[in-house]
């Protein structure tokens, strides 16, 4: 047998963190995997997307949130070692997962992968076995490495255990993100006693538990997720951005296709308006450079171009009505009719947003089969599910709160110079 992949630094490297305080890194993997430019690259890409927009605090990227996964995760596995069930071989291979988890998010994945039809994980895992920086680093501690880390990140590794460590319904993945998106966008939720939760997991065969005197550090979590999805995650000036964001993705496709000559053609977006696009070109992109188009393109000849990149970079948002198609659909063909007479493509000026669309996932137990939900170890050995040992737990668990919003520049409808009467009939009709 070969001996264990272990190099250590000679000395503890250190990050400062405003969440964690410190993360600790002494595997000369981990560090040199930070180093490489693929995970460089997650500095350019923010966590949360346009929720800058609403909360301007939120300007922190992958990068942190990636590091602070990797942190919880170390210490985690620090409180898992010489317990049974946990097999320590198998820790510098649930490090890495938890450090490379996000490295395949572009610059604003959300919008993007929509209009472009792609996928964050699909590209993770090509940034983990393709040619890259990261796959050589992880082909030093074998050559079935990079594969065994793309499985756990796929949550198709054979020990699920390691999987349920970095994805589950807690994890390393949201008591981190759920604590450094409190932090950094200033609100009072999202917070909880992960030292607590750290304390009192357990690993068993197949996943994570919690000793049943934990169990209200993990309600505390459960809420802080609630709150915070519909506090932060789902907030409607956020996704008001959202929807002018992927107007501006869709446009410049649909320009492209019609063989429009872009003042500025953007050659970075090429590949991804054809298809898929290749490795080497999602890596060259990042928010810098979407930024830069957007700043560019407010002066194209094509005024809905141009007047969406004016509305996101100068904050002129959509503003929004509750609407629920599915009880208003006599309205909808009459407000599309009356967008066009008014001069405002409804395609791209009349947006509804449903925030189920969304990932949502406060917690749901049984939902889907890899969302195992949270079990309780009591003092007999024997697992009991979270819901019903929670009262609080069971209150919020298994509700579907779906909202629908209708975005459309009230600016433009309010501006009464040109097509007065119609603009005054839209206004009735929604209410505005
Ligand atoms: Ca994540």
């Amino acid at each position: 047998m070969t001996k264990p992949y272990d190099r250590q630094l000679e000395e503890e490297k250190v990050f400062k963190d405003p969440v964690h305080r410190y993360i600790h890194v002494r595997d000369e993997l981990i560090w040199d995997l930070i180093g490489t430019k693929e995970f460089q690259r997650l500095r350019r890409v923010r966590q949360l997307g346009t929720t800058y927009v609403t909360f301007h605090g939120a300007e922190h990227t992958r990068f942190n949130h990636s590091l602070g996964v990797y942190e919880i995760t170390r210490r985690i596995l620090e409180e898992f070692k010489g317990r049974p069930h946990w097999d320590d071989s198998e820790r510098l291979l649930a490090l890495s997962a938890a450090l490379l988890h996000d490295v395949g998010h572009g610059p604003f994945s959300h919008s993007f992968e929509k209009v472009f039809d792609t996928d964050h994980e699909e590209w993770t895992r090509e940034i983990i076995l393709g040619e890259t920086e990261i796959n050589q680093v992880l082909l030093r501690v074998s050559t079935d490495f990079p594969q065994a880390v793309a499985d756990v990140i796929e949550k198709t590794y054979s020990n699920k255990l390691v999987t349920s460590i970095i994805s589950s319904q807690i994890d390393a993945d949201r008591m981190d993100y759920l604590q450094r998106d409190a932090y950094y966008t200033g609100v009072s939720y999202g917070h909880f006693d992960m030292e607590r939760i750290l304390r009192v997991m357990r690993p068993m065969e197949d996943q994570v538990v919690i000793k049943q005197s934990g169990m209200h550090a993990v309600e505390d979590y459960i809420m802080s997720r609630y709150q915070m999805y519909w506090q932060v995650y789902f907030h409607p000036v956020t996704r008001s951005a959202e929807v002018i964001l992927s107007k501006i993705f869709k446009r410049a496709k649909e320009l492209y296709e019609s063989d429009y000559i872009f003042k500025h053609a953007p050659h970075h977006f090429y590949s991804f308006f054809h298809g898929k696009g290749s490795l080497n070109d999602y890596l060259r992109l990042d928010e810098a450079i979407t930024l830069y188009y957007f700043q560019i393109w407010q002066e194209e000849e094509d005024r809905i171009l141009s007047d969406l990149c004016v509305r996101f970079l100068n904050r002129r948002l959509f503003k929004y009505v509750e609407f629920n198609p599915n009880q208003r659909m006599n309205d909808w063909p009459k407000l599309q009719e009356l967008f066009r007479q008014a001069d405002l493509n409804p395609d791209y000026y009349l947006v509804v947003d449903s925030s189920s669309d969304l990932p949502y996932d406060f917690y749901r137990p049984g939902e889907e089969e890899e969302r195992l939900p949270i079990h309780l170890i009591i003092p007999s050995g024997k697992l009991r599910e979270l819901s019903r040992e929670s009262d609080v737990v069971e209150a919020i668990s298994g509700k579907k709160r779906t909202d629908h919003k209708l975005y459309f520049p009230l600016d433009y409808l309010e501006d009464e110079r040109e097509h007065k009467d119609v603009k005054q009939k839209i206004r009735a009709l929604l209410n505005v």
